[in-house]
């Protein structure tokens, strides 16, 4: 599947897969078939969240990980990047990533995690959970604590 190929009406996989990490450091972000075809679904979910926005325009950080890209950019060995149901993003035009991740974990119907992270951008989490979990991450002398919001 070439990496143009659209997985949504907005979503490429490009951008689901890219890694400014992996890129630097010449990892390859291998996807398998199971993969891909999560990255269908996810980016439908992100469809969702991006109506929920108000059709404006989401610039995603990082989608899926493959075990070595996860290990450069410090993931959580369980991370829900690793088999494609998470992806970071922003959504500047909208608001800041407080009041993105405050407005979708109010108003999304379903999610698994909704996390601000380090006041820089909203992780969120399709996984099979859908535990409608929301937290902020912050760094606290070099470790990440995460702490529940409402
Ligand atoms: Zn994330």
């Amino acid at each position: 599947m070439a990496p143009t190929q659209r997985l949504s009406a907005h979503f490429t996989l490009a951008e689901m897969t890219h890694s400014a990490t992996a890129a630097r450091k010449g990892i390859a972000n291998v996807i398998t078939p199971e993969v891909e075809r999560q990255l269908f679904l996810t980016a439908d979910r992100m469809e969702g969240v991006r109506a929920l926005l108000g059709d404006k325009p989401i610039s995603v950080l990082s989608g899926y990980r493959s075990e070595a890209v996860n290990k450069a950019v410090g993931g959580s060995k369980t991370s829900a990047h690793r088999t494609g149901h998470a992806v970071d993003f922003i959504c500047p035009s909208f608001g800041t990533p407080a009041q993105v991740a405050r407005y979708l974990a109010v108003h999304l119907k379903s999610y698994d995690q909704i996390i601000e992270e380090f006041d820089q951008w909203v992780h969120i989490g399709f996984g099979p959970g859908a535990r409608r979990q929301y937290l902020k991450a912050r760094k606290l002398a070099g470790r990440t604590v995460y702490s529940g919001i409402g």
